[in-house]
């Protein structure tokens, strides 16, 4: 586990992980210096990040705002800036990039893949070191470093490391290091497959690896085959460039919970946006869509339908949420938090069938053919709305619908008097700024 290692036991193929600590509270220190050294949290409603000061009195993500405020007083509280994050990421991956063969992205993290770099990389704990330099003066954040010898190992040992340190496993170590873990240590291991293996008495990943392959996959399906795997060490999903998410999520509380059935279309149509321009500027598709709001009440509705065919244009994931909200009617009370989620995320085919009959636009035509000649118009409509919103930003085209939210005010009151519901979103280039903060811009 020693930082310094020689070279002539590194054992290929060999991976290296990247996490940028406390992400998003180090970039609101960084944005202004007066939050240097004070605990800071990033989020509203519970802690999205937050700093190493934060976390010295026992802070951590997920937690309440509340309950975080008064376990530190002094505690500073942004909003997140999700659009701002992003930049700061993406410079890391550029300069991954420039001196890794293969790298895959992931949020705040990036794997590189250094297999057979011992030529140009004789000394990788120095090359590392230089790395981490490099992003350190590009962005002024620090990252923590983890090398193994898979990308498991990598993650694993950069935990440990935490802030700006490298971890490197020396392969004789790693059975010691691996066993004495807790199971959520794992990759894929969350609370639903913690509390199954816990009420088994199964706590640590000494105790997992008593049970045989057929048992762990007869209690977690095929999971618990890859977590047979993981538990002895062995990891063999390849570094890959691109990420496919498993789902896309927007969604937002409100200042004041909304009564007004258009403000809240208005709000679902703008997330739809937000959530279908992500799956386009990544080559995406989704097939699936889910709706969720949690009610005055704290009381949660979800509903999900599955879409007629994967699809990364507006106006059918849209048309989509907009029935979901329909079939949730029935509750008369106010609704406090409004999200929508893609699933069956696929690569977007590269190739459209051409259309034959294209120019005999008055023909009569079968409701299929009709959809995906309204599909290619969106596609195109489309395509031109996002150049303009990558170099003026989101906010710069927004449906009508969405300029009733940022304008704060609740218009859709059937008799037209001034009661108003705020939204209470503030709006910068990139849009509304949405509280639940979210990478996947
Ligand atoms: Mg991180």
């Amino acid at each position: 586990m020693s930082p310094s290692f020689s070279p002539s036991k590194i054992l290929r193929p060999l991976i290296l992980h990247l996490d940028i600590d406390a992400f998003f509270a180090s970039v609101e220190q960084l944005r202004n210096p007066r939050l240097a050294g004070q605990p800071v949290a990033v989020g509203s409603g519970v802690i999205a990040s937050c700093s190493y000061e934060a976390r010295s009195h026992g802070l951590k993500a997920g937690m309440p705002l509340g309950l975080a405020l008064r376990k530190c007083p002094p505690l500073v509280i942004v909003r997140g800036h999700e659009s701002i994050y992003r930049c700061y990421a993406t410079r890391m991956f550029e300069i991954c990039q420039n001196w890794s063969p293969l790298v895959e992205e992931h949020l705040d993290e990036a794997y590189c893949d250094l297999t057979g770099t011992e030529q140009i990389y004789p000394d990788p704990a120095k090359e590392i070191a230089r790395l981490r330099d490099a992003i350190h003066s590009s962005t002024g954040l620090t990252v923590t470093a983890g090398l193994g010898r898979n990308r498991m190992f990598a993650r694993l040992i950069g935990k440990f490391h935490k802030p700006n340190g490298l971890g490197y496993l020396e392969p004789e170590q790693e059975e010691t290091f691996l066993l004495r873990l807790p199971i959520e240590h794992l990759p894929g291991v969350g609370p639903r497959t913690v509390e199954i293996l816990s009420n088994l008495g199964i706590d640590k990943i000494e105790q997992l690896r008593e049970l045989s392959r057929p048992a762990l996959a007869g209690i977690l399906g095929r999971h618990g085959e890859s977590l047979y795997e993981r538990c002895r060490g062995e990891d063999h999903r390849p570094i890959g460039g691109r990420e496919i998410p498993r789902s896309i999520q927007r969604g937002t509380s409100f200042d004041q919970d909304v009564t007004c059935p258009r403000t809240l279309d208005a709000m679902i149509e703008y997330l739809a946006e937000r959530a279908a321009r992500y799956l386009r500027q990544r080559g995406l598709e989704a097939g699936g869509i889910s709706l969720q709001v949690t009610h005055s009440d704290h009381r949660r509705d979800r509903r999900r339908i599955v879409l007629a065919a994967p699809t990364a244009l507006d106006p059918f994931i849209i048309q989509a949420a907009l029935e979901l909200r329909l079939s949730m009617e029935g509750r008369r009370t106010a609704i406090r938090f409004v999200g929508i989620q893609l699933d069956r995320i696929r690569l977007a085919p590269t190739f459209q069938q051409g259309d034959l009959f294209a120019a005999d636009i008055d023909a009569p035509q079968a409701d299929s053919q009709a959809d995906s000649q309204s599909g290619q118009r969106w596609k195109q409509i489309l395509e031109q709305v996002d150049q303009i919103r990558m170099r003026h930003g989101h906010g710069a085209l927004l449906r009508g619908s969405a300029l009733t939210l940022q304008s704060g005010h609740n218009r859709g009151d059937e008799k037209g008097d001034e009661k108003r519901a705020r939204t209470g979103l503030e709006r910068d280039r990139h849009g509304l700024i949405l509280r639940t903060s979210c990478l996947t811009r």
